[in-house]
Protein backbone atom coordinates (compact mmCIF):
# COMPACT_ATOMS: atom_id res chain seq x y z
CA UNK A 1 0.00 0.00 0.00
CA UNK A 2 2.86 2.44 1.08
CA UNK A 3 4.69 2.42 -2.32
CA UNK A 4 1.26 2.50 -4.26
CA UNK A 5 0.97 5.68 -2.29
CA UNK A 6 4.40 7.31 -2.77
CA UNK A 7 3.33 6.42 -6.89
CA UNK A 8 0.80 7.97 -6.64
CA UNK A 9 2.18 11.11 -4.99
CA UNK A 10 4.83 10.43 -7.54
CA UNK A 11 2.15 10.68 -10.76
CA UNK A 12 0.56 13.22 -8.83
CA UNK A 13 3.78 15.53 -9.03
CA UNK A 14 4.66 14.41 -12.32
CA UNK A 15 1.23 15.65 -13.83
CA UNK A 16 1.04 19.13 -11.81
CA UNK A 17 4.25 19.57 -13.76
CA UNK A 18 2.79 18.56 -16.68
CA UNK A 19 -0.24 20.86 -16.51
CA UNK A 20 2.29 23.62 -16.01
CA UNK A 21 4.29 22.81 -19.02
CA UNK A 22 1.30 22.97 -20.81
CA UNK A 23 -0.08 26.02 -19.61
CA UNK A 24 2.83 27.68 -20.47
CA UNK A 25 2.90 26.22 -24.37
CA UNK A 26 -0.79 26.98 -24.58
CA UNK A 27 -0.46 30.15 -26.04
CA UNK A 28 2.60 29.63 -28.31
CA UNK A 29 0.21 26.54 -29.92
CA UNK A 30 -2.65 28.92 -29.53
CA UNK A 31 -0.31 31.11 -32.03
CA UNK A 32 0.45 28.25 -34.09
CA UNK A 33 -2.81 27.45 -34.27
CA UNK A 34 -4.40 30.46 -35.64
CA UNK A 35 -1.56 31.39 -38.32
CA UNK A 36 -2.77 27.38 -39.20
CA UNK A 37 -6.35 28.23 -39.38
CA UNK A 38 -5.49 31.82 -41.20
CA UNK A 39 -3.94 29.97 -44.05
CA UNK A 40 -6.10 26.75 -44.34
CA UNK A 41 -8.90 29.47 -44.69
CA UNK A 42 -6.90 31.42 -47.62
CA UNK A 43 -6.61 28.06 -49.39
CA UNK A 44 -10.11 26.41 -48.70
CA UNK A 45 -11.50 30.18 -50.59
CA UNK A 46 -8.67 29.86 -53.55
CA UNK A 47 -9.65 26.23 -54.02
CA UNK A 48 -13.16 27.36 -54.67
CA UNK A 49 -12.39 29.84 -57.65
CA UNK A 50 -10.56 26.86 -58.76
CA UNK A 51 -12.32 24.13 -59.44
CA UNK A 52 -12.98 23.50 -63.20
CA UNK A 53 -16.36 23.61 -64.07
CA UNK A 54 -15.74 22.80 -67.95
CA UNK A 55 -13.18 19.70 -66.48
CA UNK A 56 -16.44 18.77 -64.64
CA UNK A 57 -18.87 19.23 -66.96
CA UNK A 58 -16.54 16.88 -69.68
CA UNK A 59 -15.99 13.80 -67.41
CA UNK A 60 -19.74 13.75 -66.45
CA UNK A 61 -20.75 13.88 -70.24
CA UNK A 62 -17.84 11.38 -71.85
CA UNK A 63 -18.62 9.05 -69.08
CA UNK A 64 -22.18 8.96 -69.86
CA UNK A 65 -21.20 8.75 -73.28
CA UNK A 66 -19.82 5.45 -72.75
CA UNK A 67 -22.53 3.63 -70.96
CA UNK A 68 -20.48 0.85 -69.98
CA UNK A 69 -21.58 -1.87 -67.38
CA UNK A 70 -19.58 -3.66 -65.00
CA UNK A 71 -16.32 -5.51 -65.45
CA UNK A 72 -16.20 -3.91 -69.06
CA UNK A 73 -15.72 -0.36 -68.32
CA UNK A 74 -12.69 -0.08 -70.63
CA UNK A 75 -13.23 3.40 -72.39
CA UNK A 76 -13.82 4.75 -69.16
CA UNK A 77 -10.88 3.35 -67.76
CA UNK A 78 -8.77 4.71 -70.79
CA UNK A 79 -10.17 8.25 -70.95
CA UNK A 80 -9.38 8.53 -66.96
CA UNK A 81 -6.60 7.19 -66.98
CA UNK A 82 -4.93 9.29 -69.74
CA UNK A 83 -6.16 12.46 -67.85
CA UNK A 84 -4.53 11.54 -64.82
CA UNK A 85 -1.03 10.15 -66.10
CA UNK A 86 -1.13 14.00 -68.05
CA UNK A 87 -1.59 15.65 -64.66
CA UNK A 88 1.07 13.48 -62.72
CA UNK A 89 -0.65 10.68 -61.49
CA UNK A 90 1.17 7.11 -61.82
CA UNK A 91 -1.16 4.23 -62.71
CA UNK A 92 -1.95 1.09 -62.42
CA UNK A 93 -3.73 -0.77 -64.30
CA UNK A 94 -5.65 -4.02 -63.98
CA UNK A 95 -5.12 -3.81 -60.28
CA UNK A 96 -6.56 -6.39 -58.14
CA UNK A 97 -7.25 -9.11 -61.45
CA UNK A 98 -9.91 -6.91 -62.76
CA UNK A 99 -8.85 -5.40 -66.28
CA UNK A 100 -11.37 -2.69 -66.36
CA UNK A 101 -9.83 -1.52 -62.75
CA UNK A 102 -7.31 1.33 -62.07
CA UNK A 103 -5.55 3.18 -59.67
CA UNK A 104 -3.79 6.30 -59.55
CA UNK A 105 -1.44 8.13 -56.95
CA UNK A 106 0.50 10.95 -56.90
CA UNK A 107 2.45 11.78 -53.60
CA UNK A 108 3.36 15.13 -52.35
CA UNK A 109 7.31 16.07 -53.02
CA UNK A 110 6.98 17.29 -49.48
CA UNK A 111 6.28 13.83 -47.80
CA UNK A 112 3.67 11.05 -48.07
CA UNK A 113 1.18 11.20 -45.12
CA UNK A 114 -1.61 11.57 -44.91
CA UNK A 115 -2.71 9.46 -48.18
CA UNK A 116 -6.18 10.27 -48.56
CA UNK A 117 -7.85 7.89 -51.34
CA UNK A 118 -10.86 9.11 -53.26
CA UNK A 119 -13.52 7.21 -54.89
CA UNK A 120 -16.55 6.17 -56.93
CA UNK A 121 -18.28 3.76 -59.01
CA UNK A 122 -18.05 4.07 -62.77
CA UNK A 123 -20.62 1.46 -63.90
CA UNK A 124 -24.19 2.11 -65.88
CA UNK A 125 -27.12 -0.32 -66.02
CA UNK A 126 -29.07 -2.67 -68.37
CA UNK A 127 -31.45 -1.41 -70.59
CA UNK A 128 -31.24 2.32 -69.25
CA UNK A 129 -29.82 3.81 -72.64
CA UNK A 130 -32.09 7.24 -73.27
CA UNK A 131 -31.41 10.10 -75.02
CA UNK A 132 -30.40 12.78 -72.12
CA UNK A 133 -32.53 15.82 -71.42
CA UNK A 134 -35.70 14.22 -72.92
CA UNK A 135 -38.23 14.01 -70.68
CA UNK A 136 -39.66 10.80 -71.42
CA UNK A 137 -38.49 7.20 -72.74
CA UNK A 138 -36.51 7.64 -75.97
CA UNK A 139 -33.59 4.96 -76.08
CA UNK A 140 -30.38 6.43 -77.51
CA UNK A 141 -29.26 3.10 -78.57
CA UNK A 142 -32.47 0.55 -78.20
CA UNK A 143 -31.98 -2.18 -75.29
CA UNK A 144 -28.36 -0.98 -74.70
CA UNK A 145 -27.15 0.13 -71.14
CA UNK A 146 -27.27 3.61 -69.89
CA UNK A 147 -26.20 5.65 -66.88
CA UNK A 148 -29.35 4.43 -65.25
CA UNK A 149 -27.70 5.14 -61.29
CA UNK A 150 -25.58 7.94 -62.49
CA UNK A 151 -22.23 6.71 -61.71
CA UNK A 152 -21.08 8.97 -64.63
CA UNK A 153 -20.46 11.77 -62.76
CA UNK A 154 -18.72 10.84 -59.31
CA UNK A 155 -15.34 10.62 -61.21
CA UNK A 156 -15.70 14.07 -61.89
CA UNK A 157 -16.21 15.28 -58.66
CA UNK A 158 -13.45 13.57 -57.24
CA UNK A 159 -10.98 14.30 -60.24
CA UNK A 160 -11.52 18.40 -60.23
CA UNK A 161 -11.22 18.54 -56.64
CA UNK A 162 -7.78 16.27 -56.81
CA UNK A 163 -6.13 17.98 -59.29
CA UNK A 164 -7.34 21.89 -57.32
CA UNK A 165 -5.60 20.26 -54.36
CA UNK A 166 -2.41 18.56 -55.99
CA UNK A 167 -1.87 22.08 -57.56
CA UNK A 168 -2.16 23.84 -54.00
CA UNK A 169 -0.13 20.96 -52.34
CA UNK A 170 3.08 21.48 -54.84
CA UNK A 171 3.00 24.96 -54.40
CA UNK A 172 2.61 25.15 -50.73
CA UNK A 173 4.43 21.99 -50.34
CA UNK A 174 1.84 20.76 -48.23
CA UNK A 175 2.67 16.47 -47.32
CA UNK A 176 0.07 13.91 -48.45
CA UNK A 177 -0.54 11.59 -50.94
CA UNK A 178 -4.38 11.63 -53.36
CA UNK A 179 -5.28 7.86 -54.57
CA UNK A 180 -8.13 8.03 -57.01
CA UNK A 181 -9.69 4.55 -57.58
CA UNK A 182 -12.81 3.44 -59.60
CA UNK A 183 -15.74 1.31 -58.35
CA UNK A 184 -15.85 -1.62 -60.61
CA UNK A 185 -18.99 -3.24 -61.42
CA UNK A 186 -20.44 -1.81 -58.56
CA UNK A 187 -24.07 -2.52 -59.50
CA UNK A 188 -22.99 -6.46 -59.10
CA UNK A 189 -21.39 -5.49 -55.95
CA UNK A 190 -18.27 -6.90 -56.93
CA UNK A 191 -15.03 -4.62 -57.35
CA UNK A 192 -14.10 -3.13 -53.75
CA UNK A 193 -13.85 -6.40 -51.47
CA UNK A 194 -11.35 -7.53 -54.05
CA UNK A 195 -9.71 -4.11 -53.65
CA UNK A 196 -9.23 -4.00 -49.94
CA UNK A 197 -8.34 -7.34 -49.76
CA UNK A 198 -5.47 -6.60 -52.89
CA UNK A 199 -4.07 -3.56 -50.21
CA UNK A 200 -5.42 -0.65 -51.12
CA UNK A 201 -6.26 0.69 -48.39
CA UNK A 202 -3.04 -0.69 -46.22
CA UNK A 203 -1.62 2.76 -45.98
CA UNK A 204 -4.63 4.78 -46.59
CA UNK A 205 -5.47 7.64 -43.87
CA UNK A 206 -9.23 8.64 -45.11
CA UNK A 207 -11.30 6.88 -47.88
CA UNK A 208 -13.74 9.65 -49.53
CA UNK A 209 -15.94 8.63 -51.47
CA UNK A 210 -19.02 10.26 -53.39
CA UNK A 211 -22.29 9.07 -54.67
CA UNK A 212 -25.29 10.57 -57.07
CA UNK A 213 -28.05 11.49 -55.13
CA UNK A 214 -30.88 14.72 -55.70
CA UNK A 215 -29.60 16.81 -52.55
CA UNK A 216 -25.65 17.85 -50.85
CA UNK A 217 -25.26 15.67 -48.12
CA UNK A 218 -23.33 13.35 -45.80
CA UNK A 219 -24.16 10.95 -42.49
CA UNK A 220 -22.22 9.12 -40.14
CA UNK A 221 -22.64 6.20 -38.35
CA UNK A 222 -24.48 2.66 -39.06
CA UNK A 223 -25.86 3.43 -42.41
CA UNK A 224 -28.88 1.69 -42.75
CA UNK A 225 -28.07 -0.40 -46.26
CA UNK A 226 -27.89 -3.27 -46.55
CA UNK A 227 -25.42 -6.11 -46.73
CA UNK A 228 -25.39 -8.32 -49.26
CA UNK A 229 -24.31 -11.62 -50.83
CA UNK A 230 -24.83 -12.49 -54.72
CA UNK A 231 -24.21 -15.66 -55.91
CA UNK A 232 -25.04 -17.98 -59.12
CA UNK A 233 -26.25 -21.03 -58.47
CA UNK A 234 -25.32 -23.78 -61.46
CA UNK A 235 -27.35 -27.12 -61.88
CA UNK A 236 -26.29 -29.87 -63.99
CA UNK A 237 -28.77 -32.17 -65.42
CA UNK A 238 -28.93 -34.68 -68.75
CA UNK A 239 -30.26 -33.52 -72.35
CA UNK A 240 -32.39 -35.62 -74.19
CA UNK A 241 -35.24 -34.95 -77.17
CA UNK A 242 -38.02 -33.44 -75.06
CA UNK A 243 -40.57 -34.92 -77.37
CA UNK A 244 -38.95 -38.26 -78.66
CA UNK A 245 -37.57 -39.51 -75.18
CA UNK A 246 -38.06 -36.75 -72.14
CA UNK A 247 -38.12 -39.93 -69.72
CA UNK A 248 -34.27 -40.13 -70.35
CA UNK A 249 -33.56 -36.28 -69.99
CA UNK A 250 -33.03 -34.60 -66.67
CA UNK A 251 -33.57 -30.63 -66.69
CA UNK A 252 -31.33 -28.50 -65.05
CA UNK A 253 -34.38 -25.68 -65.30
CA UNK A 254 -36.57 -27.69 -63.23
CA UNK A 255 -33.92 -27.62 -60.39
CA UNK A 256 -33.61 -23.47 -60.71
CA UNK A 257 -37.38 -23.18 -61.17
CA UNK A 258 -37.87 -25.27 -57.80
CA UNK A 259 -34.69 -23.00 -56.13
CA UNK A 260 -37.05 -20.17 -56.56
CA UNK A 261 -39.99 -21.60 -55.83
CA UNK A 262 -38.47 -22.92 -52.49
CA UNK A 263 -37.24 -19.27 -52.22
CA UNK A 264 -40.73 -18.16 -52.18
CA UNK A 265 -41.43 -20.35 -49.64
CA UNK A 266 -38.86 -19.39 -47.31
CA UNK A 267 -39.74 -15.30 -48.12
CA UNK A 268 -42.37 -15.63 -45.13
CA UNK A 269 -40.34 -16.43 -42.60
CA UNK A 270 -37.32 -14.04 -43.25
CA UNK A 271 -37.20 -11.05 -41.27
CA UNK A 272 -38.30 -7.72 -42.71
CA UNK A 273 -35.22 -6.05 -43.53
CA UNK A 274 -34.23 -8.69 -45.93
CA UNK A 275 -34.38 -7.83 -49.57
CA UNK A 276 -33.73 -11.14 -51.75
CA UNK A 277 -34.37 -11.28 -55.91
CA UNK A 278 -33.15 -13.34 -58.74
CA UNK A 279 -33.05 -13.79 -62.18
CA UNK A 280 -32.62 -16.71 -64.38
CA UNK A 281 -29.20 -16.17 -66.19
CA UNK A 282 -29.20 -19.93 -68.42
CA UNK A 283 -32.79 -21.40 -69.12
CA UNK A 284 -31.45 -23.56 -71.66
CA UNK A 285 -30.84 -23.14 -75.45
CA UNK A 286 -34.67 -24.34 -77.09
CA UNK A 287 -37.69 -26.47 -75.46
CA UNK A 288 -37.67 -29.46 -77.83
CA UNK A 289 -34.01 -29.94 -76.05
CA UNK A 290 -34.07 -30.56 -72.15
CA UNK A 291 -31.92 -27.90 -70.39
CA UNK A 292 -28.63 -30.10 -69.27
CA UNK A 293 -27.59 -26.64 -68.10
CA UNK A 294 -29.03 -23.85 -65.97
CA UNK A 295 -28.00 -21.03 -63.66
CA UNK A 296 -30.48 -18.93 -61.27
CA UNK A 297 -28.54 -16.18 -59.89
CA UNK A 298 -29.32 -14.59 -56.38
CA UNK A 299 -28.80 -11.22 -54.58
CA UNK A 300 -29.33 -11.68 -50.63
CA UNK A 301 -29.50 -8.65 -48.50
CA UNK A 302 -29.64 -8.36 -44.68
CA UNK A 303 -28.81 -5.87 -42.18
CA UNK A 304 -25.09 -7.23 -41.27
CA UNK A 305 -22.79 -9.96 -41.84
CA UNK A 306 -24.17 -12.71 -39.22
CA UNK A 307 -27.56 -12.20 -41.04
CA UNK A 308 -26.69 -12.05 -44.70
CA UNK A 309 -24.19 -14.98 -43.96
CA UNK A 310 -27.28 -17.30 -42.77
CA UNK A 311 -29.54 -16.39 -45.51
CA UNK A 312 -26.75 -17.33 -47.73
CA UNK A 313 -26.73 -20.39 -46.45
CA UNK A 314 -30.42 -21.17 -45.93
CA UNK A 315 -30.10 -20.42 -50.19
CA UNK A 316 -27.80 -23.14 -50.59
CA UNK A 317 -29.54 -25.66 -48.49
CA UNK A 318 -33.01 -25.05 -50.58
CA UNK A 319 -30.54 -25.04 -53.83
CA UNK A 320 -29.41 -29.11 -52.36
CA UNK A 321 -33.12 -29.50 -52.44
CA UNK A 322 -33.83 -28.31 -55.70
CA UNK A 323 -31.29 -30.63 -56.82
CA UNK A 324 -32.82 -33.17 -55.37
CA UNK A 325 -35.97 -33.27 -56.53
CA UNK A 326 -35.29 -32.51 -60.35
CA UNK A 327 -32.74 -35.38 -59.55
CA UNK A 328 -29.40 -33.10 -61.23
CA UNK A 329 -26.59 -31.82 -59.31
CA UNK A 330 -25.70 -28.75 -57.90
CA UNK A 331 -23.08 -27.90 -60.11
CA UNK A 332 -21.21 -24.85 -58.64
CA UNK A 333 -22.06 -22.14 -56.15
CA UNK A 334 -20.40 -19.14 -57.46
CA UNK A 335 -20.03 -15.73 -55.51
CA UNK A 336 -20.53 -12.85 -57.86
CA UNK A 337 -20.52 -10.02 -55.41
CA UNK A 338 -20.66 -8.91 -51.68
CA UNK A 339 -20.64 -6.11 -49.87
CA UNK A 340 -20.56 -5.13 -46.04
CA UNK A 341 -23.28 -2.63 -44.43
CA UNK A 342 -21.52 1.08 -44.65
CA UNK A 343 -20.61 2.41 -41.27
CA UNK A 344 -18.94 6.04 -41.90
CA UNK A 345 -16.81 8.02 -40.01
CA UNK A 346 -18.41 11.08 -37.54
CA UNK A 347 -15.46 13.34 -37.43
CA UNK A 348 -14.84 13.18 -41.06
CA UNK A 349 -18.96 13.31 -41.64
CA UNK A 350 -18.78 16.42 -39.55
CA UNK A 351 -15.76 18.46 -41.56
CA UNK A 352 -17.37 16.81 -45.10
CA UNK A 353 -20.95 18.95 -43.45
CA UNK A 354 -19.37 22.16 -42.69
CA UNK A 355 -18.43 22.38 -46.24
CA UNK A 356 -21.79 21.25 -47.96
CA UNK A 357 -23.46 23.85 -46.08
CA UNK A 358 -20.55 26.35 -47.13
CA UNK A 359 -20.74 25.43 -51.03
CA UNK A 360 -23.91 25.19 -50.65
CA UNK A 361 -27.01 23.84 -53.50
CA UNK A 362 -26.43 25.12 -56.66
CA UNK A 363 -28.81 27.81 -58.53
CA UNK A 364 -31.18 25.99 -60.56
CA UNK A 365 -32.23 27.85 -63.30
CA UNK A 366 -35.97 27.83 -65.24
CA UNK A 367 -34.38 24.96 -68.10
CA UNK A 368 -33.34 22.57 -65.38
CA UNK A 369 -36.47 23.11 -63.26
CA UNK A 370 -38.54 22.39 -66.27
CA UNK A 371 -36.51 19.54 -67.36
CA UNK A 372 -37.08 17.71 -63.76
CA UNK A 373 -41.15 18.48 -63.42
CA UNK A 374 -41.84 17.49 -67.34
CA UNK A 375 -39.47 13.75 -66.31
CA UNK A 376 -41.68 13.90 -62.50
CA UNK A 377 -45.23 14.42 -64.76
CA UNK A 378 -44.33 11.61 -67.17
CA UNK A 379 -43.18 9.59 -64.21
CA UNK A 380 -46.42 10.01 -62.22
CA UNK A 381 -44.69 11.72 -59.33
CA UNK A 382 -45.56 14.96 -57.86
CA UNK A 383 -43.85 17.58 -59.51
CA UNK A 384 -41.49 18.90 -56.82
CA UNK A 385 -38.35 19.91 -59.60
CA UNK A 386 -35.24 20.25 -57.81
CA UNK A 387 -34.12 19.90 -54.39
CA UNK A 388 -32.95 23.53 -53.67
CA UNK A 389 -32.59 23.80 -49.95
CA UNK A 390 -29.17 22.35 -48.24
CA UNK A 391 -29.90 19.70 -46.15
CA UNK A 392 -30.23 21.05 -42.63
CA UNK A 393 -27.74 18.57 -40.81
CA UNK A 394 -25.46 15.84 -40.91
CA UNK A 395 -26.92 12.69 -41.08
CA UNK A 396 -27.09 10.45 -38.03
CA UNK A 397 -26.78 6.88 -37.40
CA UNK A 398 -30.04 4.71 -38.50
CA UNK A 399 -31.00 3.03 -35.44
CA UNK A 400 -31.70 -1.24 -35.44
CA UNK A 401 -35.36 -0.84 -35.17
CA UNK A 402 -35.55 1.66 -37.63
CA UNK A 403 -33.63 -0.44 -40.38
CA UNK A 404 -36.39 -1.09 -43.33
CA UNK A 405 -33.87 -2.65 -45.51
CA UNK A 406 -33.35 -1.59 -48.57
CA UNK A 407 -29.82 -1.41 -51.48
CA UNK A 408 -26.41 -2.02 -50.71
CA UNK A 409 -23.37 -0.34 -51.92
CA UNK A 410 -20.00 -2.27 -52.01
CA UNK A 411 -18.27 0.94 -50.21
CA UNK A 412 -19.40 -0.67 -46.89
CA UNK A 413 -16.49 -2.89 -47.06
CA UNK A 414 -14.49 0.17 -47.38
CA UNK A 415 -15.35 1.93 -44.24
CA UNK A 416 -15.25 -1.09 -42.23
CA UNK A 417 -10.59 -0.81 -42.98
CA UNK A 418 -10.17 2.84 -43.26
CA UNK A 419 -12.41 6.06 -42.04
CA UNK A 420 -14.45 6.69 -44.64
CA UNK A 421 -17.59 9.09 -45.37
CA UNK A 422 -19.71 9.32 -48.36
CA UNK A 423 -20.49 12.74 -49.96
CA UNK A 424 -23.88 12.75 -52.14
CA UNK A 425 -24.17 15.52 -54.39
CA UNK A 426 -27.69 16.95 -56.39
CA UNK A 427 -26.74 15.40 -60.33
CA UNK A 428 -29.88 13.85 -59.93
CA UNK A 429 -33.75 14.71 -59.70
CA UNK A 430 -36.34 13.31 -57.08
CA UNK A 431 -38.43 11.00 -57.82
CA UNK A 432 -37.30 8.28 -60.74
CA UNK A 433 -37.62 4.70 -59.64
CA UNK A 434 -33.71 3.64 -59.87
CA UNK A 435 -32.04 1.39 -61.54
CA UNK A 436 -33.82 2.80 -64.73
CA UNK A 437 -33.97 4.80 -67.85
CA UNK A 438 -35.54 7.60 -66.16
CA UNK A 439 -32.81 7.68 -63.60
CA UNK A 440 -30.35 8.69 -66.69
CA UNK A 441 -32.19 11.63 -68.44
CA UNK A 442 -30.65 14.19 -66.72
CA UNK A 443 -27.23 12.67 -66.29
CA UNK A 444 -25.60 14.66 -69.06
CA UNK A 445 -28.02 17.97 -68.54
CA UNK A 446 -26.57 21.01 -66.95
CA UNK A 447 -28.60 19.54 -63.72
CA UNK A 448 -25.87 17.03 -63.89
CA UNK A 449 -22.79 19.05 -64.47
CA UNK A 450 -23.88 21.50 -61.69
CA UNK A 451 -24.52 19.15 -59.00
CA UNK A 452 -21.04 17.73 -59.64
CA UNK A 453 -19.52 20.62 -59.67
CA UNK A 454 -20.64 21.59 -56.30
CA UNK A 455 -19.61 18.51 -54.81
CA UNK A 456 -16.36 19.09 -56.42
CA UNK A 457 -16.03 22.09 -54.40
CA UNK A 458 -16.68 20.32 -51.09
CA UNK A 459 -14.24 17.20 -51.97
CA UNK A 460 -11.64 19.97 -52.39
CA UNK A 461 -12.43 21.89 -49.51
CA UNK A 462 -12.79 18.45 -47.33
CA UNK A 463 -9.10 17.90 -48.48
CA UNK A 464 -7.51 20.48 -47.42
CA UNK A 465 -9.21 20.39 -44.18
CA UNK A 466 -7.45 17.06 -43.65
CA UNK A 467 -4.36 17.74 -45.01
CA UNK A 468 -4.02 20.64 -42.98
CA UNK A 469 -5.51 19.73 -39.74
CA UNK A 470 -4.04 16.25 -38.86
CA UNK A 471 -6.53 16.53 -35.34
CA UNK A 472 -9.19 15.44 -37.59
CA UNK A 473 -7.23 11.75 -39.28
CA UNK A 474 -6.74 11.41 -35.14
CA UNK A 475 -9.93 12.00 -34.37
CA UNK A 476 -11.22 9.89 -37.41
CA UNK A 477 -8.76 6.97 -36.25
CA UNK A 478 -10.32 7.27 -32.29
CA UNK A 479 -13.80 6.88 -33.70
CA UNK A 480 -12.71 4.47 -36.32
CA UNK A 481 -11.18 1.79 -33.57
CA UNK A 482 -12.75 2.93 -30.28
CA UNK A 483 -16.38 3.29 -31.24
CA UNK A 484 -16.75 1.98 -34.55
CA UNK A 485 -14.58 -1.76 -34.80
CA UNK A 486 -14.42 -1.50 -30.69
CA UNK A 487 -16.98 -5.13 -30.85
CA UNK A 488 -17.02 -5.64 -34.98
CA UNK A 489 -14.54 -6.80 -36.69
CA UNK A 490 -13.76 -7.34 -40.77
CA UNK A 491 -14.60 -10.56 -42.58
CA UNK A 492 -14.26 -10.23 -45.93
CA UNK A 493 -17.55 -12.71 -47.28
CA UNK A 494 -15.30 -13.46 -50.21
CA UNK A 495 -12.87 -16.74 -49.62
CA UNK A 496 -9.11 -16.11 -50.50
CA UNK A 497 -9.89 -18.07 -53.30
CA UNK A 498 -12.88 -16.25 -54.75
CA UNK A 499 -11.91 -14.61 -57.90
CA UNK A 500 -13.46 -11.35 -59.77
CA UNK A 501 -15.99 -12.21 -62.31
CA UNK A 502 -14.32 -10.69 -65.17
CA UNK A 503 -16.42 -12.11 -67.97
CA UNK A 504 -19.68 -10.02 -66.25
CA UNK A 505 -21.35 -7.90 -68.98
CA UNK A 506 -18.73 -9.37 -71.44
CA UNK A 507 -21.55 -10.29 -73.82
CA UNK A 508 -23.78 -7.67 -73.40
CA UNK A 509 -21.07 -5.07 -74.27
CA UNK A 510 -19.88 -7.02 -77.27
CA UNK A 511 -23.56 -6.80 -78.51
CA UNK A 512 -24.02 -3.00 -78.27
CA UNK A 513 -20.90 -1.66 -77.90
CA UNK A 514 -20.27 -0.95 -82.02
CA UNK A 515 -23.75 0.93 -82.01
CA UNK A 516 -22.94 3.28 -79.31
CA UNK A 517 -19.59 3.86 -80.26
CA UNK A 518 -21.37 6.08 -83.11
CA UNK A 519 -22.28 8.74 -80.39
CA UNK A 520 -18.98 8.60 -78.21
CA UNK A 521 -18.92 12.36 -76.81
CA UNK A 522 -16.06 13.97 -78.81
CA UNK A 523 -15.31 17.22 -76.84
CA UNK A 524 -13.08 18.83 -79.57
CA UNK A 525 -15.85 19.12 -81.33
CA UNK A 526 -18.85 20.10 -79.36
CA UNK A 527 -19.42 22.49 -76.26
CA UNK A 528 -21.67 19.47 -74.43
CA UNK A 529 -22.85 16.39 -75.15
CA UNK A 530 -26.48 18.04 -75.53
CA UNK A 531 -25.15 19.96 -78.62
CA UNK A 532 -23.63 17.18 -80.25
CA UNK A 533 -26.50 15.01 -79.96
CA UNK A 534 -28.30 18.49 -81.48
CA UNK A 535 -31.08 17.72 -78.25
CA UNK A 536 -33.11 20.91 -77.02
CA UNK A 537 -33.02 21.01 -73.42
CA UNK A 538 -35.47 20.27 -72.36
CA UNK A 539 -36.94 18.33 -74.94
CA UNK A 540 -40.56 17.41 -73.18
CA UNK A 541 -43.69 16.66 -74.24
CA UNK A 542 -45.25 19.34 -74.34
CA UNK A 543 -43.16 20.65 -77.14
CA UNK A 544 -43.28 17.95 -79.36
CA UNK A 545 -47.09 18.50 -79.62
CA UNK A 546 -48.91 19.71 -82.54
CA UNK A 547 -49.86 23.86 -82.38
CA UNK A 548 -53.41 24.37 -82.67
ZN1 LIG B 1 -24.75 3.54 -57.12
Amino acid sequence: MALLRSVRGAARRHLLLAGLLAAALIPRITVAQAADSVRLERLKAEALTKVDPKLVQEIVDQLFSYSELGMQEFETQKYITTLLKAKGFTITLGYAGMPSAWVARWESPAGKKPVITLGSDVDGIPQASNRPGVAFFDPQVAGAPGHGEGHNSGQAVNIAAALVVKELMIREKIPGTIVLWPGIAEEQMTGKAFFVREGLFKDADVALFTHVGSDLGVQWGESGQNALISALFRFKGTSAHAAGAPWRGRSALDAAMLMGTGWEYQREHNELPTRSHYVIRDGGDQPNVVPSTASIWFYFRERDYPRTKALFERGKQIAQGAALMANVSLDTVMIIGSGWSGHFNKPIAEVTFGNIKRVGMPAWDSADVAMAKALQKELGVREIGLTTATTMNVGTPVPESQRMGGGSDDIGDVSWNVPTVTLRFPSNIPGPPGHNWANAIVMATPIAHKGAYAGAKVQALTMLDLLLTPQIVADAWTYFREVQTKETKYIPFIAPTDQPPIWLNADIMARYKPELQKYYYDPKKYKTYLEQLGIAYPTTREMLKPKM
